[in-house]
C-alpha cells in the first residue's frame, strides 16, 4: 500500500471528515451497477494505463528493422496473452474467452497493415505507428455523429485501447503490470481494467473494483459478476476522488461508492453486505429446483447468451437451456467471414454442453446498432431501420447459408432450433425456410450428420409482426418477443438513447396489449411462445407476463435464480388478476403503479437486492429497481 500524497489536486472533491466524525456521510460518487454486492475497504488507485513513448521520424534504412521490431512486439504481445490464459486455467470461461479474443485481435492484419503503412510511408517509429493505427481503427468504432453511442461499441474501442497498450509496452520493454502486486485486500480503482489485468489479479485479495469508464456489458463488469466481485464501473470521476488508502464502500447494487464515511455508514455498509451475501447464497442454493408458480404452473426460464464460454454459466444457474444465442457476436470483431467449419465448431460446443436441454441459435442480427466489419455495409441514415438482421440475410445468401449449413450440421449434436430475428414480413420467414432446406440438402450432399427435424422460429420484435402474428403462427414453429426492439420501433425511441430511456417502459399499455396479442395468437394455434427482452428480468415484469400468458423467458443468466424465487412467490391467478388490471390502465407510470403496489411487498428483497426492507425503502431502492426501462446493453 503506498503513501497517502499529502494534498489532493486541486479542483477535486474533497474528503470532508474528521475521522472521529462516526456519522460522516463520506463522498458520494455515482455509476452503473456491474456486479452485485457491498464491498468496504481501503483504496488502491492505479491510474492511467497509458504507456509513455516517443515520436520518431525514421529514414529510409531504419524501415525494415522498425516493420522486424513491431513483428516481435506483436509475438512477444501474444506470447504474454497466452501465459496469462495459462495462468488462468481454473478461471471463469468468459475471462479465458475475453483473452482468446484479444489474441486474436492483437494480430489482426486490419490493424497490423495500417502500422506497416505508417512507418513505411510515412516514416513513423514503431510506437507512434501503432498509436495511430490504434486511433483509426478505434474511430471505426466511434461514429462521430451519434451522441448516445452503442455500449457494445463503445467496449469494442475499448478493447482497441487494450490492444495498442499491451503493442507499446512491448515495445518500450515496459512490462509493469498495471496493478501491482497487493500485500492487503483493496478495492481497485482505475480508469478501466483490462482482462489480462484482471486476470493477473484473480488470486489476489481484490475486494470490489471501481472503474471510470465501462458500462454493465464491459469486460470488467462482465469478470466482475462471473468471479463475483462487487464493482460499480462508469464512475466518471473516481480517478480524482479518491487516492489510495482512502476507506471505500462500493455498492454494486445502487451503483454507488461512498468515500471516507464515518463509522456508522460502514457499520450499515457491512450489515448490508452480510445481507446481501446471505441472500445471494439462499437464492443460489434454489437455483436447481424446478420453477413453478404457487399454484403449481410451470414455467421455464432459459438463458440468453453471447459468447460459447456463457453456456455453462447459464446452466450454472439453473437454466432450462439456451433460450436465445446472439450469434452476431461470432461476426463482429473480424475482418473476414466466419467459416462453416469454424461456426460448426462452436454451436456444436454449446449445443453438446447444453444437451439434453434445448439451444435457440438465432441467426445473425447484423446491422442496426450492431456493426461487423466483415460486412462492409454502406452508412445509412437509419441503421436501425435500415439494411439489418434477416434483411441483410436474405441479401447475402452466400454469407447465410454458410451460417445455416453450420447450424444444420449442429443439429445433430442436441436440441437444436433456428430463430429469425427482426421478421417484418410472413415473406421474409418462407424465404428463410426455403434457404433453410437448400442448406439441408447440401449438408445431405456432404455426408454430414443432422437432426432430422429443425425447428424454425421467429422474433416478434417488429410492430408489424405483432399484428400479424396470427398469420406468422400458421408457419412459424415457435415465437420469441424481443422487447427491446419492439419497445424501440413502437414508441418510436432508439434503444441506445439515455436520455429518452425514461420513456422507452415495458409497462406501456402499447407494449402490454401487444404481448397479450401475441400470446393469444400462439395459444389459438398451439405455437410455443417466449420472451427474451430486457424485461423478463426484471421481477416485476415477470410476474406481470405470467398474467399476460407466458409460461417461458430467457433471460441474462445472472437474473434466473431471482426470477426464480419470484415466481415460486407468486400465483397465476394474482399474476392473471393484475395484469387484467393492467390492461385497463392508459399510462406505463399507472400500470407500473398497479403491479408494484400488488406485488413489491412480497418481491421486496428481490427489487433490491436486500433483505433490509426498511433500509431500501429509505433510500427510495423499491420504486427505482421497479422500472426497467434501459434496453439497450448496458
Ligand atoms: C430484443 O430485441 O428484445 C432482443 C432480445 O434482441 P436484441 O437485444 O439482441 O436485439
Ligand atoms: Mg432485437
Amino acid at each position: 500500500m503506498s503513501e497517502r500524497p499529502s494534498s489532493r489536486p486541486p479542483g477535486t472533491p474533497e474528503t470532508l471528515v474528521p475521522p472521529s466524525d462516526t456519522s460522516h456521510p463520506g463522498v458520494m460518487l455515482r455509476g452503473i451497477a456491474g456486479s452485485p454486492g457491498v464491498a468496504i475497504g481501503p483504496a488502491l488507485v492505479v491510474g492511467d494505463t497509458r504507456t509513455a513513448y516517443g515520436r520518431r521520424h525514421i529514414a529510409a534504412s531504419q524501415v525494415d528493422g522498425e516493420i522486424e521490431r513491431l513483428g516481435r512486439a506483436v509475438e512477444d504481445a501474444k506470447r504474454h496473452l497466452r501465459e496469462v490464459s495459462a495462468r488462468m486455467a481454473t478461471a471463469p470461461m468468459e475471462t479465458s474467452a475475453i483473452l482468446d479474443a484479444y489474441l486474436t485481435m492483437v494480430g489482426d492484419p486490419m490493424l497490423l497493415e495500417r502500422v506497416i503503412k505508417k512507418i513505411r510511408e510515412e516514416r513513423k517509429c514503431a510506437e507512434w505507428a501503432v498509436v495511430q493505427a490504434c486511433e483509426e481503427v478505434g474511430k471505426l468504432f466511434s461514429p462521430a455523429d451519434s451522441i448516445e453511442r452503442d455500449a457494445y461499441i463503445v467496449e469494442r474501442s475499448h478493447d482497441i485501447e487494450f490492444i495498442c497498450d499491451r503493442l507499446l509496452r512491448e515495445l518500450t520493454g515496459d512490462t509493469r503490470q498495471i496493478v501491482p502486486n497487493l500485500g492487503q485486500p483493496v478495492i481497485v480503482i482505475a480508469r478501466d481494467l483490462s482482462p489480462a489485468d484482471t486476470a493477473g489479479m484473480v488470486r489476489e485479495p481484490v475486494m470490489g473494483f471501481v472503474t471510470e469508464i465501462g458500462t454493465r456489458t464491459s469486460h470488467t463488469a462482465i469478470m466482475a459478476r462471473a468471479l463475483e466481485i462487487p464493482a460499480v464501473v462508469g464512475v466518471a470521476d473516481a480517478l480524482s476522488a479518491v487516492r489510495t488508502g482512502d476507506t471505500v464502500i462500493v455498492d454494486g447494487l445502487r451503483g454507488e461508492v461512498v468515500v471516507n464515511p464515518g463509522e456508522v455508514i460502514i457499520e450499515e455498509a457491512r450489515e448490508r453486505s452480510a445481507r446481501h451475501l446471505a441472500f445471494a447464497r439462499g437464492l443460489l442454493s434454489a437455483r436447481h429446483q424446478p420453477c413453478v408458480t404457487r399454484d403449481g404452473e410451470a414455467v421455464s426460464l432459459k438463458a440468453n447468451v453471447e459468447l460459447p464460454a456463457e453456456a455453462i454459466l447459464a446452466l450454472d444457474h439453473g437454466a432450462e437451456g439456451i433460450g436465445l444465442y446472439r450469434t452476431e457476436f461470432i461476426y463482429i470483431d473480424r475482418r473476414t467471414m466466419p467459416t462453416e467449419d469454424e461456426q460448426y465448431e462452436l454451436y456444436r460446443a454449446v449445443v453438446e454442453a447444453v444437451a439434453p436441454r434445448p439451444v435457440t441459435l438465432r441467426t445473425f442480427d447484423i446491422g442496426g446498432d450492431k456493426f461487423a466489419s466483415s460486412f462492409q455495409l454502406p452508412a445509412e441514415m437509419n441503421p436501425a431501420l435500415g439494411l439489418r438482421a434477416v434483411r441483410l440475410a436474405l441479401s447475402r445468401p452466400d454469407v447465410f447459408l454458410v451460417q445455416l449449413r453450420a447450424m444444420v450440421r449442429a443439429s445433430f449434436h442436441g436440441d437444436l432450433r433456428i430463430m429469425v430475428p427482426m421478421v417484418a414480413s410472413v415473406q421474409e420467414l418462407r424465404e428463410v425456410r426455403t434457404l433453410l432446406g437448400r442448406a439441408m440438402q447440401e449438408v445431405d450432399v456432404a455426408g454430414h450428420g443432422r437432426a432430422k427435424h429443425i425447428p424454425l422460429g421467429m422474433m416478434i420484435e417488429v410492430p408489424s409482426a405483432v399484428i400479424m402474428a396470427d398469420v406468422l403462427a400458421r408457419e412459424a414453429e415457435f415465437f420469441s418477443i424481443g422487447t427491446n426492439d419492439l419497445i424501440q420501433y413502437t414508441l418510436a425511441i432508439d434503444r441506445g438513447n439515455r436520455s429518452l430511456a425514461h420513456l422507452a417502459s415495458p409497462f406501456h399499455p402499447a407494449i402490454l396489449r401487444m404481448i397479450r396479442q401475441v400470446s393469444r395468437a400462439a395459444a389459438a394455434h398451439g405455437v410455443p411462445v417466449a420472451l427474451c427482452g430486457a424485461m423478463a428480468s426484471d421481477p416485476l415484469a415477470a410476474v406481470l407476463l405470467i398474467g399476460l400468458g407466458l409460461r417461458e423467458l430467457s433471460m441474462e443468466a445472472a437474473a434466473i435464480p431471482e426470477i426464480k424465487e419470484a415466481m415460486r412467490r407468486v400465483t397465476t391467478a394474482d399474476c392473471e388478476r393484475a395484469a387484467e388490471g393492467a390492461l385497463a390502465l392508459d399510462t406505463a407510470e399507472a400500470v407500473e403503479e398497479l403491479i408494484a403496489g400488488t406485488f413489491a411487498p412480497s418481491l421486496f428483497d428481490l427489487l433490491t437486492g436486500t433483505e433490509d426492507g426498511a433500509y431500501a425503502a429509505e433510500a427510495g431502492l423499491a420504486v427505482e429497481v421497479s422500472t426497467v426501462t434501459d434496453t439497450s446493453y448496458d
